[in-house]
């Protein structure tokens, strides 16, 4: 019998040419999801800090639609055709995967079930357990710009509500109405509205003003939603930059006299008679309320060793460009403190040491141990491992190292050891806190 083979060819090879380009592609998808999983467990950055996807996977059909609908890139990656968070500590809890999903296959949660997320006990009207004490924004659980402000202005109207009935109960002159701890959105928010409803109040940051938005790196692209700030008006941006937000704070700050004090960390706080009383690193405040929007980053870790107080002391990398020409320090083993160290070393001029009290930067990210090795290998960067900070000094540190105390002259000191998080500060202020696990 002879058959003729052609018209099954002209159908059979473009079809099979389609499958095998198809089949080419989810595995190279897969091959770099998987990639990126494995560099986030490596690093040890697989849990993420608040709000993030899960995705059901008998429901995910693995079209990819999340993948590519998430701003922060990438975040989610498909594994064996279904969608997976492969940089969970990346994931800012922005929800577009969710909206974007045909399926309905993901919800967001807060907490997983191997690390629990511990968030504060508060009513609808963003009260505490302790009379007075309100919270708002990302200390709350709930993560980004817009709900930061949206909270922040409401707890704000709480706040006040409070001061108002407390403040029929007593004639104390010095007592302030509100205080506001924390300057990023929530702060801000929280502040403008104090000031719109007139109440007397205080700001208290203990670093500068915009929050965690100003530790972003430089040039992010942030994506958010129209907001109203109290007494500045609706923000219609979507889509802007760190630096340009940062800017729309400052002139939120200057159009509407908005008084903001920085660098004043709050250390605790107390209840008394007459309401509250705020414990900073610089004074003592009676209050009739308190309105904490903390956030999640907590206060950065201290060094605790003499000469700390320094003004040549820091604990976060603004700019490396104004270290030019200088002799910097910088402590820390992970990645902040590694990216800063290298960013230092490149400027003209600038002679950078990094310290770390371990014996491997086994806690930072592969590229970023790259990075030091080679800075290190061309002379640009002095590596000291086993080494910690003994003393600090106007023009010098003292390094104890494991060949005994070294002396090296120095002009600023960059500290990136981790924060203290924020839960103990709310537990030593008496609010209840509650633990998620992804439920
Ligand atoms: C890398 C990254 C990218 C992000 N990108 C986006 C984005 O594109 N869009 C978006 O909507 N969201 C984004 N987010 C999330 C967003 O930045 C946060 O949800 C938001 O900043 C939370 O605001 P907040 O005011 O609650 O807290 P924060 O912005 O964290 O501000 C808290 C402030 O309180 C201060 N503080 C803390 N403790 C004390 C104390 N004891 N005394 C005095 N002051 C204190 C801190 O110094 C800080 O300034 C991103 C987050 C990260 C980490
Ligand atoms: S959008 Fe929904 S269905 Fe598509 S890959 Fe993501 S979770 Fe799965």
């Amino acid at each position: 019998m002879n058959l003729n083979l052609s018209p099954l060819l002209v159908y059979l090879l473009p079809m099979a040419a389609v499958w095998l380009f198809y089949l080419r592609r989810q595995k190279r998808i897969h091959d770099d999801a998987l990639g990126s999983l494995s560099e986030a467990e490596q690093s040890g950055l697989t849990e993420p800090a608040s709000l993030h996807p899960v995705i059901d996977p008998t429901l995910c059909l693995g079209c990819g639609t999340c993948v590519t609908s998430c701003p922060e890139g990438e975040i989610l990656g498909l594994v064996h055709g279904k969608a997976m968070l492969v940089q969970p500590a990346n994931c800012i809890g922005h929800g577009a995967c969710k909206e974007a999903c045909p399926q309905d296959a993901i919800r967001l949660v807060l907490g997983t079930e191997r690390r629990g997320v511990e968030v504060p006990v508060a009513n609808e009207e963003f009260e505490t357990q302790v009379p007075g004490l309100f919270v708002a924004g990302e200390v709350t659980g709930m993560g980004l710009i817009r709900n930061a402000i949206a909270q922040g202005t409401l707890a704000m109207e709480s706040a006040a509500n409070f001061a108002a009935k407390a403040g029929t109960n007593t004639t104390e002159d010095d007592r302030l109405d509100a205080i506001i701890v924390g300057m990023g959105p929530a702060g801000l928010a929280a502040s403008l509205k104090a000031q719109e409803l007139g109440l007397k109040f205080k700001t208290l940051e203990q670093e500068t003003v915009g929050g965690t938005i100003a530790h972003y790196p430089r040039g992010k692209v942030v994506m958010t939603n129209p907001v109203e700030l109290p007494g500045y008006g609706t923000v219609r941006v979507r889509e802007t930059s760190k630096e340009a937000l940062l800017d729309l704070w400052c002139d939120a700050i200057e159009k509407t006299g908005l008084q903001v004090s920085t660098g004043q960390r709050v250390k605790s706080i107390d209840q008394d008679a007459g309401g509250l009383i705020v414990e900073t690193t610089k004074g003592v405040y009676p209050t009739r309320a308190v309105v904490l929007a903390i956030g999640r980053r907590g206060s950065p870790r201290r060094l605790g060793v003499p000469g700390e107080d320094l003004d040549k002391v820091v604990y976060r990398l603004v700019d490396p460009e104004q270290y030019a020409g200088l002799r910097v320090l910088v402590v820390g083993g992970g990645d902040s403190a590694l990216e800063a160290a290298v960013s230092i070393s490149e400027q003209e001029g600038a002679e950078v040491t990094l310290c770390y009290r371990g014996d491997a930067f086994s806690r930072a990210k592969p590229a970023n141990r790259a990075r030091v090795e080679k800075a290190s290998e061309k002379g640009a960067l002095d590596v000291f491992l086993s080494t910690s900070p003994e003393k600090l000094e106007p023009k010098t540190v003292h390094l104890t190292t494991p060949m005994g105390v070294k002396e090296i002259p120095n002009d600023s000191v960059i500290v990136c050891i981790g924060g203290e998080l924020p839960t103990q500060f709310l537990r030593n202020s008496g609010i209840g806190i509650e633990v998620r696990h992804g439920e």
